[in-house]
């Protein structure tokens, strides 16, 4: 009994006494930078941000924070930047245990030679189950808070995704030929409907429906999607306008482009979230933002599968939010770090437009942030450090050889430092990244199944 109240004592001695005039909260994180994305583009050195909850209280000096608040638990990184979670918006997180099993090769042959068939022949739900969590392992441990989903078992998907605590814009697949969780367009709608009633208020998962694309899906199945994505008030996710071939032979076909061709079905008409966007032209761009659709930009995805170069910096010129993205780790990236794909995505429009100065080091950082909120129409709840939204938080540490020295701190997220410099990650509220060791994920145990997984997809496309 003794022993008892001494520990009561020494636990009350740990906990902050919250001075008259203080506000209790959950965490106070301190940085040498915090970049908030906020509408001023405020870095504020030596920064501190106050966490209650699943929200943020408020941001600022290290000095104002812990004048103001009194906090339960701290994070502190004095050579470190905090900044807002990144924002995915377009990937197929299952798709990392197909990682580099077709590499070098067009859209349509990687696609129709391989990825289909080694889906046909292994994807089911555990592959599904164990392929996203070992994409949630990655995504978290390289800065990524939130991502945009395309796959099959999607159910599966948002389990997964709640129990790494990273939070989801996750799409149930809809296709037009046999798929392996659902033989037909109209059983993949029921289970997109499904989905959406099974998640339609998580505080993590924004269900959606995912159309593959204009050439994979009947026009009837794509409205049919809107339909579906309307009544319950969720996104449409689709990939358009990706590559040469999908814009020639939707003119050949249907004299339209592919997104003249998506409006004038009506597909565009609502939330909408669309990836890649590569052939744009003038009227389609206008389709866009008419519509207020949502883009995703995947420059090593583009690059890879050589499907061209997006129109990035006319499209944020236009207004219309384009995010960035990484696409499948199968073959069109192959992984899923997002700080690679800011400076590829500011370098190729250099490089393509001749101009050095085109996607400076700031607005790739704001694709990857806010601009990426906006084009998941979620902008008032993530993609920033500000106070009432949510607690997506990344540590980026400044000690490695390529950190130093420090001249300007969006030159160095975009351009010098690396997924792997992400130190710890808050989603929510919830520290699930500490240290470089993620807290909800059993890592060791992914990787080994992962590695079996190979073995056992090798096994199956042998004789292709
Ligand atoms: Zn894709």
């Amino acid at each position: 009994m003794r022993h008892f109240s001494r520990y009561l004592f020494l636990a009350a001695l740990l906990l902050p006494v919250a001075a008259p005039g203080q506000t209790a909260a959950d965490w106070i994180l301190t940085a040498r930078y915090v970049v908030t994305e906020d509408p001023a583009h405020r870095v504020i050195e030596n920064g501190a941000v106050a966490v209650s909850g699943d929200h943020i209280l408020a941001a600022g000096t290290r000095a104002e924070i812990e004048k103001a608040y009194a906090a339960k638990q701290r994070l502190d990184r004095p050579n470190s930047i905090l900044a807002p979670g990144l924002i995915n918006t377009h990937t197929h997180a299952a798709m990392s245990l197909l990682r580099g099993v077709a590499d070098d090769l067009n859209l349509q042959d990687w696609l129709n030679k391989f990825i289909f068939p080694a889906e046909a022949k292994n994807v089911d739900r555990e592959f599904v189950r164990w392929g996203t969590r070992l994409a949630a392992l990655e995504m978290a441990l390289s800065g990524t808070t939130t991502y945009t989903d395309m796959y099959y078992f999607e159910e599966t998907v948002a389990e997964e995704t709640k129990a790494a605590g990273l939070r989801g814009v996750l799409g149930q697949t809809v296709i037009g030929f046999p798929a392996p969780d659902y033989k037909t367009p109209q059983a993949a709608l029921d289970g997109a409907e499904k989905f959406f009633r099974a998640f339609a208020s998580d505080p993590l998962i924004v269900p959606a429906v995912a159309p593959h694309a204009i050439y994979t899906v009947p026009d009837d199945v794509l409205q049919a999607c809107r339909r579906l994505a309307d009544k319950y008030q969720k996104p449409l996710v689709i990939h358009l306008a990706e590559t040469k071939t999908e814009n020639d032979d939707a003119l050949k076909q249907r004299r339209k482009t592919p997104t003249a061709a998506l409006d004038a079905l009506g597909v565009l008409n609502g939330w909408t979230v669309a990836a890649h966007g590569v052939w744009l032209n003038d009227a389609d761009l206008a389709i866009l933002k008419a519509r207020g659709t949502g883009l995703a930009h995947n420059p090593s995805s583009n690059m890879k599968l050589a499907s061209g170069i997006a129109p990035v910096v006319k499209i944020l010129k236009l207004g219309i939010p384009m995010g960035l993205g990484t696409d499948g780790v199968a073959g069109s990236n192959n992984d899923v770090d997002m700080m690679e794909e800011m400076d590829l995505a500011a370098k190729l429009q250099k490089v393509s437009t001749g101009d050095p100065q085109a996607l400076p080091a700031q607005q790739a950082f704001d694709m990857a942030t806010i601009v990426g909120a906006r084009a998941l129409r979620l902008d008032k709840m993530i993609g920033s450090i500000e106070k009432d939204k949510r607690a997506d938080l990344i540590v980026i540490r400044l000690d490695a050889p390529h950190a130093v020295p420090l001249y300007n701190v969006y030159s160095q997220l975009v351009y010098a430092l690396k997924g792997s410099d992400v130190g710890d990650v808050m989603v929510n509220g919830k520290l699930i990244v500490r240290n470089r060791q993620m807290l909800t994920v059993d890592a060791q145990a992914v990787m080994a199944k992962a590695a079996a997984y190979g073995l056992s997809v090798s096994k199956s496309l042998k004789g292709n």
